[in-house]
């Protein structure tokens, strides 16, 4: 009989390195160096030793910022193939940031790993939440075949390993990693035992593993590895010959499996089970859903931060900028990817830590409309004074209501918009701003003080001096200053003015003067204006004559969109019709569908953490206001908005106990206020109340007009279809809160959503967003919801999230699918604002619509739009469930065109079409990147004029 081979235990020594959580980064960080100094000490000592630096390269790049002397003993290290790093750059959560972030924290964190000598070349996800659907794909275009998983692996995977698919088609192999990321962290802790514990750890990773080859993750959270660990792994070999126990990195571990394979391009077929789509059961591992309602403050700062880059400050330097300014834009996603860690993005880490997540996140942003400010400022040098440049971030055509504060004289009664082309648009007045800036009661002798203390250059309280008027006609002679001409010339003299007004003053220095600082009449007004894909154009105010007005309607609308009805408890635009009942709540009207009752504010205890819910055991919820009072706030014809006012009494925290809400009550006013602009499907709604309740969370319900088994939400490159329902099994009670990053759709109504938000199917009947959730521990030991704690029961006063709060999100009521009724063409116009600049030219002609890059195709979204050296990079996904194609024009001819994969490289040629665009076919849920080069000597086409797709494809979304 043959003697059967001993089963192998893959020991993978390693530590979980949670950069920031229940510890700032700094102190966290100094235990870092401590371990990492005893790491490379061990290793150096022992050759046997290998480890695994847990996947994210931050770890290595925060040890050499304190020991920048060790770099030569960790490139050594990983030379020898025994330390393995990255290959991103912080372990992230994947539902709580764009997709975009996470393709950026690859590129980074591979990009230096491989500068240290090599990027471990497997997707190691070991502690998030759960996983995106979209994942092995993003693997995959990054050339990695492999994921390495825990949380969230559904109870159908009943083997270590398995094919996980994205729903493009693209898979990757994945461990799964049974019983978690430290299963094997206590495998050789008691010496005098280590046969035996060797045994049982084979035993019962049989059902798993099956019998011959075995992962332990020998390591834990923050963890320093044994010195002694290769001497105690021989003492466990020489006392078993049935097992043999290999030291060995994660690297090593799955690549014999590529070796194993017959072709390491794709994944084993033999690999069973087969999982498509994403990973969110709480079957064998704590899910954590509710760090998606956690610290809301995050989330809204992460969607700013996040869309300023990729959608506004990359594109506008790409395409308008003078320069690329490289350095800065990697400052800022340096932050938001820093950010991205689990515990970060999450909001279940210390109040501290929190602080310093947002601070990152307002330096990204900073950084962001930095970028686009610079962008910009050559369009608006182009542009006249007193005009105003928009620009449109989106890669199509958009007529959008824009507000602006423009120079109009007085006496014009009605206001319009002249585009450069001449065409007009209509504008609603928003305001009259107040044209007294200050007045003052001076004597002739303080009047040439006022200007030797005040006066900087032409600067005169925050405005600029650009002339003046002395009028004798009153009982006291007065002095008006006038502020901010936009007629002024640039080289007005302003010592003319001084000297002029000195003399005045002079001739009786004890006259008392009234002195008006005054600027010319100005009005704020909103206006729909039509911009070009990625383009800009200028608008200035001209006076309305109705014989001139081709294109504002004789209705009051503009570019052919309807106009905004407002009376006292209603609006309509003509697209959606809004009615609100005397109890606060509405009904909406639109797309075929009809949603009643909407608006419904339910407020419940919370007796849980930053990561799950609970809900106190004799709860009491209060959902019905005590007075409401509701009011038209803006009028139309552009927009029109109502205002509703509802009162409640809160209870202002839990009872000591937990198990019920305190007796004590507090009032509280929410008010919500619903606007409708011109040609928009939806109703934008924002709900504002100062919060004054502790240990609570309040949800919005939309009843939905019929019942349903499914939602389905966008985010991270993917519209996931979602049931009724989590699984559950570790002790987790699996309340279905689910993320949704762009939007939410349920029968009959899509959620435009301004951030990262948690929504829940109560009984297939409604539709909850929590709006707040306020709670004050990292994680509770009883927490009733969850029966394994998350971590340390840290108090976090802040979490509680008193004080002034806004939430935002729009209703699209539609009677079709997600991806057949407009959903993605609203979902741009709501995410992504126009901006405006004042124009500072000082050519009174309007300059020319400025073109940007088209991109069309049904269900094609633009992710990310840069400069690579002489190249534009246009990342695109096709969020549709059918086969599709991007067709790229710009302002130029495209000379040359090449795909390449998400790291940049193995760029294969693509032939541009005869007219110089570029069609990109697409395969649904596709995520391609593709780098263009336009043709310099080629003349520029108008914005309009390689449209060779319009007639093809008449809607890009
Ligand atoms: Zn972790």
């Amino acid at each position: 009989m043959a003697v059967e081979a001993p089963a192998v235990i893959h020991l993978v020594p390693h530590t979980h390195w949670d950069r920031e959580w229940y510890e700032p980064f700094q102190v966290f960080r100094m235990r870092l160096v401590e371990l990492v100094d005893e790491l490379l000490d061990s290793m150096e000592a022992d050759p046997r030793l290998a480890f695994t630096l847990d996947g994210q390269v931050a770890t290595i790049d925060d040890y050499l910022e304190v020991r920048p002397e060790a770099r030569p003993r960790i490139e050594r290290l990983i030379a020898e193939g025994r330390l393995a790093i990255g290959p991103w750059q912080i372990l992230m959560d994947e539902f709580l940031v764009s997709g975009e972030t996470m393709i950026r924290n690859l590129e980074i964190g591979w990009r230096a790993a491989t500068a240290y000598g090599a990027a471990m070349p497997v997707g190691y996800l070991p502690d998030m939440f759960g996983h995106i659907a979209q994942m092995p794909q993003i693997l995959r275009r990054a050339g990695i075949r492999h994921a390495v998983v825990w949380r969230g692996v559904p109870a159908a995977v009943d083997r270590h390993a398995f094919t996980w698919r994205s729903p493009d088609g693209s898979a990757v192999r994945a461990e799964y990693l049974v019983g978690g990321y430290g299963n094997g962290a206590y495998l050789l802790a008691i010496p005098d035992r280590l046969a035996e514990k060797v045994g049982r750890y084979v035993d019962a990773s049989r059902a798993f593993y099956g019998d011959r080859s075995i992962l332990a993750m020998y390591g834990t959270d923050h963890a320093v590895p044994s010195r002694a660990l290769a001497r105690i792994v021989d003492e466990a070999n020489a006392r078993r010959d049935d097992i043999v126990v290999r030291i060995e990195t994660l690297t090593s571990y799955i690549q014999a499996f590529d070796q194993a394979a017959a072709d390491p391009d794709q994944p084993d077929p033999a690999v069973a089970p087969l999982w498509t789509g994403e990973l969110r059961s709480a079957a064998r591992a704590n899910m954590l859903m509710n760090v998606t309602s956690a610290r809301i403050d995050i989330k809204m700062a992460a969607a700013r931060a996040e869309r300023a880059l990729e959608r506004y400050a990359e594109p506008w330097a790409a395409l308008h900028g003078e320069t690329w300014p490289d350095r800065l834009l990697e400052l800022a996603w340096r932050r938001v990817v820093d950010n991205s860690a689990h515990d970060s993005i999450c909001g279940c880490s210390q109040d501290a830590v929190v602080d310093q997540v947002l601070t990152r996140f307002a330096e990204a942003e900073q950084i962001g409309q930095g970028v686009v400010s610079a962008a910009i400022r050559p369009l608006a040098a182009a542009s006249p004074a007193g005009s105003v440049v928009v620009v449109n971030p989106s890669p199509f055509e958009r007529t959008d209501v824009v507000e602006v504060e423009l120079d109009v004289p007085a006496a014009w009664d009605a206001v319009e918009l002249e585009l450069p082309d001449g065409s007009r648009s209509a504008t609603q007045l928003v305001e009259r701003p107040e044209t007294v800036l200050r007045r003052l009661r001076l004597t002739g002798r303080q009047v040439p003080e006022l200007f030797a203390r005040r006066l900087h250059g032409r600067e005169l309280f925050g405005h600029s001096l650009d002339g003046h008027l002395v009028r004798r006609d009153g009982p006291d002679p007065q002095l008006v200053l006038m502020m901010d001409d936009p007629a002024a010339p640039a080289d007005f003299d302003v010592d003319a003015l001084l000297d002029a007004v000195a003399a005045e003053a002079a001739a009786d220095p004890d006259q008392e003067w009234d002195v008006v600082v005054a600027r010319g009449d100005r009005r704020r007004l909103a206006a729909a204006v039509r911009v070009p894909a990625l383009g800009a154009t200028s608008i200035r105010a001209v006076e309305a004559s109705s014989a001139a007005t081709p294109t504002a309607t004789a209705n009051g609308g503009s570019n052919g969109l309807g106009v905004v009805e407002v009376a006292d408890r209603s609006l309509d635009n003509g697209l959606v019709r809004i009615a609100v009942a005397e109890d606060g709540s509405y009904d909406v009207d639109g797309g075929g569908s009809r949603l009643t009752d909407v608006g419904r504010l339910v407020d419940g205890g919370d007796f849980g953490d930053a990561y799950n819910y609970g809900t106190p055991a004799d709860d009491q919820k209060v959902d019905v206001p005590s007075v409401v009072v509701v009011k038209p706030v803006e009028h139309g014809p552009v927009r029109g908005s109502l205002e509703i006012v509802a009162r409640y009494d809160w209870p202002v925290g839990l009872r000591a106990d937990g198990h019920a809400r305190a007796e004590q009550t507090t009032p509280v006013e929410v008010t919500t206020r619903l606007e409708l602009r011109t040609g928009e499907p939806f109703v934008r709604v924002a709900i504002a109340f100062t919060n004054p309740a502790r240990d609570h969370r309040i949800r919005y319900h939309v009843l939905l007009p019929a019942p349903t088994h499914h939602s389905s939400a966008e985010g991270q490159f993917a519209v996931v279809d979602r049931g009724l329902t989590s699984e559950a099994g570790h002790g987790e009670v699996p309340t279905p809160t689910l993320p949704a990053h762009g939007f939410v759709h349920a029968a009959g109504v899509t959620v435009l959503l301004e951030h990262v938000t948690e929504y829940e199917l109560v009984d297939g009947r409604e539709l909850a967003l929590t709006v707040l959730r306020s709670t004050g521990l990292i994680s509770r030991n009883d927490n009733p919801f969850r029966e394994d704690p998350a971590g340390p029961e840290v108090p976090v006063p802040d979490a509680q999230l008193l004080g002034p709060w806004r939430f935002g999100f729009a209703l699209m009521p539609h009677r079709r699918d997600w991806d057949d009724g407009g959903v993605l063409a609203a979902a741009e116009a709501f995410h992504l604002p126009f901006v405006t600049a004042t124009g500072r030219g000082s050519r009174d002609a309007m300059p020319a619509e400025a073109a940007g890059i088209r991109i069309d195709g049904r269900g094609v979204v633009l992710s990310a739009l840069r400069r690579r050296g002489d190249e534009l990079e246009i990342r695109v996904v096709a969020e549709t469930r059918e086969a599709t194609r991007a067709v790229v024009a710009g302002p130029r001819p495209i000379r040359r065109a090449r795909d390449v994969d998400l790291l940049g490289r193995n760029g294969v040629d693509v032939e541009p079409e005869a007219d110089g665009a570029l069609v990109v076919p697409l395969r649904p849920w596709e995520i391609r990147t593709i780098r263009i080069a336009f043709d310099p000597n080629a003349p520029r086409t108008s914005h309009r004029g390689s449209t060779r797709s319009q007639g093809k494809i008449a809607r890009p979304m």
